[in-house]
């Protein structure tokens, strides 16, 4: 029996029915099922919240990484750097692309790529470096930037998880040359099915990634590039429309729900999330660290409290990637990491009693005295 879900899409629903509602009658009535009006309008709307030029609406953040890795001129024989803690689909569109992924050991502190770490891993086949913004947390952009502009690299942010995140001023998403974002159901803005974005501000990517999405099609029925079916549907485009309008509200709620961790976490053994310093976490996950997580999440879970690991297996330990050659020590801090992440309930509608439940479970399993999760 759960008591306290990990995410409520259930409770986002019921506060904002007549709006959905009305929108996706909208598009029934219309018949624009695949792209058509609702997209371009969310394309519209989602690159301005960015802060770029063009949004192109996909069917997914993994189309939308695929996507971008192409128009990048990312191919065989290329080598793309990311970090081995992230969601399988960053490496699985570097493969799609025909590239070799290359990783890249994460920050003991904010778990996203370590700059110190990335000039040893480029090689002369490095074409492009995809830095994730890991559970809404920016990476240290700037480091990467100067890195990658040195040596003439691209950079592509995988922002599916930051949605309204901010480094310096910047949102998450105009900083690399095409930066990519997922909405799939949980995300921060989520589809009510699957859906993605690629964005940009170079007209010419965005032209090349508008003809890939559908096709490779400038006109119907020529076919200038070999391209893919990644249409965004015209029912999410919709549903995201609505959402759009709610995501800074939503977003503040995340950043009030953290602060009431804060609060109620303080004195116990979980590490709560560090923010590096001029930046905007939006907190698509609440992930603490804890000594002995796995006892932690079970009482959690026996009090009807649902919780996740992302990721309990960094990517380079992974059965279905082990030609690449990998393996156990090869990347100790997100090994270390991922044997101590707990993410805990974390949604806009998430009560302060709620949270209070939460952190009492967790100073019972794991009190201040148990030695602390590793310091950083
Ligand atoms: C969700 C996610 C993706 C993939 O998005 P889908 O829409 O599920 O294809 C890629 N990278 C990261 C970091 C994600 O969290």
């Amino acid at each position: 029996m759960t008591t306290i879900p990990i995410l409520d899409l259930k409770a986002q629903y019921r506060a904002i029915k007549p709006e959905l509602d009305a929108a996706v009658h909208q598009v029934l009535e219309s018949g624009h099922f695949a792209l058509g009006p609702a997209v371009a309008e969310f394309e519209q709307g989602f690159a301005e919240y960015c802060g770029v030029r063009e949004a192109i609406g996909v069917n997914s953040g993994t189309s939308a990484l695929h996507l971008a890795l192409l128009a990048a001129g990312v191919g065989p024989g290329d080598e793309v750097i990311t970090t081995p803690f992230t969601f399988v689909a960053t490496i699985a569109a570097i493969e799609y692309a025909g590239a070799t992924p290359v990783f890249v050991d994460i920050d003991p502190a904010y778990y996203t790529l370590d700059p110190a770490k990335l000039e040893a891993a480029m090689t002369t086949r490095t074409r492009a470096i995809v830095p994730v913004h890991l559970y809404g947390q920016p990476a240290d952009m700037d480091p990467i930037l100067e890195i990658a502009r040195a040596r003439g690299v691209a950079v592509i942010e995988d922002a599916c998880q930051a949605h309204g995140a901010e480094y310096h001023g910047r949102r998450c998403g105009s900083m690399g040359v095409i930066s990519c974002f997922s909405f799939y159901p949980g995300k921060n803005l989520g589809a009510c099915g699957e859906g993605g974005a690629v964005v940009t501000s170079d007209p010419q990517l965005a032209a090349t990634m508008r003809s890939l999405r559908a096709w490779g099609e400038d006109t119907r029925y020529v076919h200038t590039r070999r391209g893919f079916n990644y249409r965004m549907d015209g029912l999410q485009g919709a549903v995201l429309g609505v959402k759009l309008r709610y995501l800074e509200g939503w977003t503040e709620a995340r950043r009030q729900r953290a602060e009431v961790y804060a609060r109620y976490l303080a004195g116990t053994a979980a590490v709560i999330p560090q923010v590096r310093a001029g930046v905007r976490h939006v907190y698509h996950v609440f992930a603490v660290r804890v000594p002995n997580r796995d006892a932690v999440r079970a009482q959690l879970t026996a009090a009807g409290v649902q919780t996740g690991i992302h990721y309990p297996i960094p990517l380079h330990l992974q059965p279905a990637y082990r030609d690449l050659g990998y393996g156990a020590g090869d990347f100790p801090v997100a090994e270390r990491i991922a044997g101590e992440v707990l993410s805990l309930p974390m949604y806009p509608e998430l009560t302060d009693g709620q949270i209070e439940t939460v952190a009492g479970i967790i100073r019972a399993a794991s009190p201040a005295t148990t030695p602390a999760a590793t310091p950083v």
